[in-house]
Order: structure tokens, then C-alpha cells, then sequence
């Protein structure tokens, strides 16, 4: 049991100062004074100099490791539990990318399931980039049925060298599977959409879209700030009723050549009219960043961050101006409503993911997943 006393909570929404009661992984009550709750065995956390805000939840993960576009000596690791903990992300959903013959759902799957044992909440995507679709039990429907991490299925790739050069026809066969098994399952049955930068961008969303029954809103497009040209499209698709998800992780060389930075997109987008509760930000950690030389050859290999989810938030804020409630409903409430996840928000009954940031700068003190207190910055 834990009490957090005095703490300004965002929950998204500005709250005020309030004490939060936790217990059996639950919020059981959030009040102006809980003090009854002062007794043994309970936790107190002093929230004066916190701000409680929910747990992020990063809904582009690669934490089976992904690259290897540049050979075998370029693949990523594992994402290692900790560092999704300490970078106040206690949602997380993982993808396979590019590769899926050296990586598997099979492996995926346990992934998620030992995410999951190290106290976060976590689920996956079946599938890959390409389709035909590779599963676990050989079909999408009953992958999202039957597997309780398995919510939608993705990224599948378009409009990149990259993918599988799919059909509308195609994409739109895939989609009805994963929305089916959603409706079944009681689960979003999303199709998570990797867009490359290659000429058409979004034309084969709004093909099926156009062509077939298959609503808008069944599409997650991410990395929509790779580029300006490929934003604009994306706030033409917004427009029409589309999500849109920008992708935090990066470095200076991607900066350069024209990609739009996540908190920057953001602040653009809010600026252009499109609703916020259709635009999130995701980390797309552990995939892989290339970095070059001047020769325009591979140097060196990075890979992406989930620490820079929390950083494009307080990017936005601080420097793109975007409100704090605002700012963080794209880390939080937005992507978990998407994905029809019971996630991203502060209330009574609802799970315990709390972060407590520093008032002064933002930085993560304090990080509370299902009811535990697994992280405290030293
Ligand atoms: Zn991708």
C-alpha cells in the first residue's frame, strides 16, 4: 500500500493537489486528504515537490531487438525491463520490424510475457513488416483472439523500399482479419503501420478506406515526422479522421536531413486543427539509427531510445509550447485509448501506473507500476 500525500496530480487532466491512495495494484483513492490512510504498513510518499502524472505508454517498441538492415553484425539488442522502468514508460507494445526470420512472434510473445513479469504491463503485435502475415498460431484472428498480449497486428510496412510492395487488396484483407479478431476478443484489433518515405506515403490508407467498408480509424500510422512532405500528407489524412504517431527517437544526422522533431510535429499538428486525441508519440526503441559519414557510409549503428519518449514530452512543453495536459495525453491517455487499453490515466479503480516528475524539470523521481514502486532516482 502506498499514499502519496500532497502532489499535484495531472491525471491527464490538471487535478490540483491531491493525496492518492494505492492498494492491490489499484488507485483506491484520490481526495484532498486520505491522512486516514497514515498507518503501518503503509508507504508515505511526500508529493509536494512532485507532479503525479500516469505511467507513459509507448506503443512502438522493439524490444525483441530489431535491425540488422546492414548485416548481421547490425542487429539490436533486447530491451532490457529497467530501462523502460527508469524511462517512466509502464505500457509498452512490441513489434518485429524488417526482419522477421531471425526474429519470431514465438520470441516476441515470451518477450512481452517477461515484460510483463518484471511488473509492467505489456502486449504485442503479430506480424511484421511484411505480409503474407507471420503469426503464432498461423492466423491473425485467432492470434488477437487467443493470445492475451497479442492486440493488433503490425507494423506492417508501406510506401518504404522495405516492405512487402503489398496490394490495397492485400492491406485490406490483413486489416479485416485483425479488425474481426479485435471485435471478437473485445480488443482494439489495430493495424500498426510503419511509413516509410517513398512517394505515395499514405495513398494506400486511404485507398482501402476509400474502396472498402474498412474505417479509418483501423489504421495506426507511425514515423509521420520522417519528413515535411510525408507530415503534410499526414494532416491531410488527419483531417479525414486518421491517428497520427510521430516517433521520438533520433539523432542529430536524421534531424539534418529533414525529419521533424516528435515534440515539434506534435505542437504542428495541434497547430493545423487536428483533434489531440488523435495524435500520440511512440519511441520506436531498439530500432535501429544508422549514423554516416560524409562518404555516405555506415559507421556506426545506434539504436533507438525509450528514454526519448519522456524527453519529446518535456520538449514540448518546454520548448514547443504545447500544454502540459495536452503534451502528456499523447504519451499516456491518447495511445492507450487507441488501443482500447484500460491505461493512461489516474482514477479511482483504475490501475496503479504512476510517475512522479520533479516540479523544477520534469525529470522522473519516482516510477509506480500495477501498485509497485519499482524505480527511485537516486
Ligand atoms: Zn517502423
Amino acid at each position: 500500500m502506498i499514499l502519496i500525500k500532497n502532489t499535484q496530480l495531472y491525471a491527464p487532466d490538471n487535478r490540483g493537489k491531491q493525496d492518492i491512495f494505492i492498494a492491490g495494484g489499484k488507485v483506491i483513492a484520490i481526495a484532498n486528504d486520505l491522512s486516514c490512510w497514515q498507518q503501518a504498513g503503509v508507504t508515505v510518499i511526500n508529493g509536494e515537490d512532485f507532479i503525479a502524472v500516469p505511467g507513459f505508454v509507448d506503443t512502438l517498441v522493439h524490444f525483441t531487438g530489431g535491425g540488422g538492415e546492414g548485416g548481421f553484425d547490425t542487429r539490436t539488442p533486447e530491451l532490457d525491463a529497467q530501462e523502460a522502468i527508469q524511462a517512466g514508460v509502464t505500457t509498452l507494445i512490441g513489434a518485429l520490424g524488417t526482419d522477421a526470420v531471425t526474429q519470431s512472434i514465438e520470441a516476441l510473445v515470451a518477450k512481452t510475457k517477461a515484460l510483463k513479469l518484471a511488473g509492467l504491463s505489456a502486449y504485442c503485435y503479430t506480424g511484421s513488416y511484411h505480409l503474407p502475415v507471420v503469426t503464432l498460431t498461423g492466423d491473425v484472428q485467432k492470434d488477437i483472439m487467443f493470445v492475451d498480449e497479442i492486440i493488433g497486428l503490425g507494423e506492417v510496412a508501406i510506401a518504404d523500399h522495405r516492405s512487402s510492395q503489398l496490394t490495397m487488396h492485400q492491406l485490406a484483407q490483413a486489416s479485416a482479419q485483425a479488425r474481426v479478431g479485435g471485435m471478437l476478443a473485445g480488443k482494439a484489433g489495430i493495424v500498426s503501420i510503419h511509413v516509410g518515405d517513398a512517394k505515395d506515403k499514405l495513398s494506400l490508407l486511404e485507398q482501402v478506406c476509400a474502396d472498402t467498408s474498412i474505417p479509418i480509424q483501423q489504421f495506426y500510422p507511425t514515423h509521420i515526422n520522417r519528413s515535411h512532405a510525408l507530415f503534410d500528407a499526414g494532416i491531410s489524412y488527419a483531417q479525414k479522421g486518421g491517428y497520427l504517431d510521430f516517433t521520438t527517437s533520433t539523432n542529430e544526422q536524421i534531424l539534418a536531413s529533414g525529419e521533424i522533431a516528435a515534440p515539434e510535429a506534435l505542437a504542428k499538428a495541434l497547430n493545423s486543427g487536428i483533434a489531440p486525441q488523435q495524435l500520440t508519440m511512440s519511441s520506436d526503441a531498439n530500432a535501429s539509427l544508422p549514423l554516416f559519414n560524409q562518404q555516405g557510409e555506415l559507421i556506426q549503428m545506434q539504436r533507438g531510445k525509450i528514454s526519448s519518449l519522456h524527453q519529446a514530452f518535456v520538449s514540448a512543453v518546454n520548448e514547443y509550447n504545447v500544454p502540459f495536459e495536452t503534451a502528456l495525453a499523447s504519451i499516456s491517455q491518447n495511445p492507450a485509448a487507441i488501443l482500447k487499453l484500460a491505461k493512461g490515466k489516474i482514477a479511482e479503480h483504475g490501475d496503479a501506473d504512476i510517475i512522479l516528475l520533479n516540479r523544477e524539470n520534469l525529470a522522473i523521481e519516482k516510477v509506480i507500476a500495477n501498485g509497485k514502486l519499482l524505480y527511485t532516482k537516486e
